[in-house]
């Protein structure tokens, strides 16, 4: 099922020439109303008008974190004549957030990109969606709300977390499907268990929509098997209008992502250079049809491929693999480069691991995991528990190159955050 099936089904040359259309408007946009291009322009001496053809993209200056922040609160706003109707900021752990604008045209064209979103993971009018996302600053909760209107389902505003309620919306609404993110579901999916819920029996979920954080296909199995649902890998970044800008069809072979609004490009992000199709590299990305703020080339961190072999699924928009992390992820422990998700993946294909973890680096370098049990292994024998300590020892040693210290810990003892994960405590003094 397509939402809008000559867009997204559009042969490739096509798609391409209203890529380059967009892209040439956008660049003559900025360089006309936004200062903070025309300076960077004027730097590296770039005349927008010689900007040609697609690869000329790779002529034009990277916009970084750094510059969203330096250029808070309105920096990078077009001064033009459209009307400006919103604003979000990043979630941003540290500091000042990163502020972004809408005008009425893009609060539209985000919620028609959720709408294919939607429509390609088999949703419908005949849905109720739990939007479990907080609402607010965060682009994640309202740009999933009105694309899911615009398929014309029920929406539940719920908001994030008070578990109880969830689960009484849930029964009383039949929610079929749930947006949230991968540590919630799994927080939610041990609430049930502990309240002796049968998803299947007792519920009408059927869909989820997971993302707005990394996380790995384990986990992605683990979400399916506690909830008794499909999981849809969600992805999208606030500087891009938030969710909807990449997501996955039934293949769930990667993302598509909406080329017509997003020319998508892999660097190598040590050098800047760009990387040829299916290296993994950091996204880049540079917005083809926002009016109030167009960002080129924005260096994501996100670490991904691109694909763009046909899709079984008939769309012809191009592919990016499941996000292993960003560049600044990466933890150096003993010399060793270590990324969160590489101890995810192997701690979640234990079965006897529960559904939340957590990396504590303390003193002069030391990791330790503690890793959530699944209730029935909790209560089993002390000897079963020492064998599977080691047992996660060797594995992580194997994938990390550090030997971690494993605490196992009993389910639900982890804290969870209402919004992102933090999977990571550094303490350490170094
Ligand atoms: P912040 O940068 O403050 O976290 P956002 O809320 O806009 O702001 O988060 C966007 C980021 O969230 C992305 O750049 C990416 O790192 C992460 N993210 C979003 N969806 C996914 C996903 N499906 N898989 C992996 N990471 C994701
Ligand atoms: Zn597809």
């Amino acid at each position: 099922m397509f939402w809008d099936r000559e867009i997204e089904a559009l042969p490739r040359p096509e798609l391409e020439a209203l890529q380059l259309a967009r892209l040439l408007r956008t660049v003559r946009r900025v360089g006309e109303h936004v200062p903070f291009y025309q300076t960077r322009f004027r730097e590296m001496g770039l005349d927008p008008a010689s900007v040609r053809t697609l690869a000329d993209v790779r002529r034009l200056p990277f916009t970084t974190n750094a510059d969203l922040r330096a250029s808070y609160p309105d920096g990078l706003v077009v001064k033009g004549p459209e009307q400006v109707v919103r604003l979000h900021t990043s979630s941003g752990t540290t500091g000042k957030p990163k502020a972004l604008f809408f005008s009425r045209k893009d609060v539209d064209e985000a919620a028609e990109l959720i709408a294919r979103c939607l429509v390609m993971a088999g949703a419908s009018q005949h849905d109720v969606l739990q939007n479990m996302m907080t609402y607010g600053l965060f682009t994640g909760a309202l740009v999933m709300h009105y694309g899911a209107e615009k398929v014309g389902m029920l929406v539940i505003p719920a908001g994030p977390g008070n578990s109880e309620r969830q689960l009484m919306l849930m029964q009383d609404f039949g929610s079929t499907v749930i947006h949230t993110t991968p540590s919630y579901a799994l927080y939610f999916a041990d609430f049930l268990e502990r309240k002796g819920i049968d998803p299947r029996k007792d519920l009408r979920l059927r869909t989820g929509l997971i993302g707005s954080e990394p996380y790995t296909e384990e986990t992605r199995q683990k979400i399916e098997d506690a909830l008794g649902i499909t999981v849809f890998n969600s992805y999208g970044l606030s500087e891009m209008n938030g969710p909807g800008v990449a997501f996955e069809c039934s293949e769930r072979n990667g993302m598509h992502i909406w080329e017509d609004d997003y020319l998508v490009e892999v660097i190598d992000p040590e050098t800047g250079e760009p990387l040829p199709d299916g290296e993994t590299g950091e996204m880049v990305l540079t917005s083809l049809s926002r009016e109030a703020m167009p960002i080129l080339r924005y260096r994501t961190r996100d670490i991904t491929s691109i694909h763009r072999e046909p899709c079984a699924c008939g769309r012809t928009h191009a592919r990016i693999e499941r996000i292993t992390g960003r560049s600044d992820d990466m933890l150096i422990i003993r010399g060793a480069n270590v990324y969160p998700q590489q101890v995810e993946r192997v701690l979640m294909r234990f079965p006897e691991v529960g559904r939340n973890y957590l990396i504590r680096l303390e003193g002069l370098d030391e990791m330790i995991v503690q890793v959530e049990l699944s209730g029935a292994t909790f209560d089993g024998q002390l000897e079963h528990l020492v064998r599977l300590q080691e047992q996660i020892v060797e594995k992580l040693r194997a994938e990390i190159m550090v030997r971690p210290k494993i605490e196992l810990v009993a389910p639900g003892s982890l804290p969870v955050s209402e919004g992102k994960a933090k999977r990571v405590v550094d303490n350490r003094k170094l």
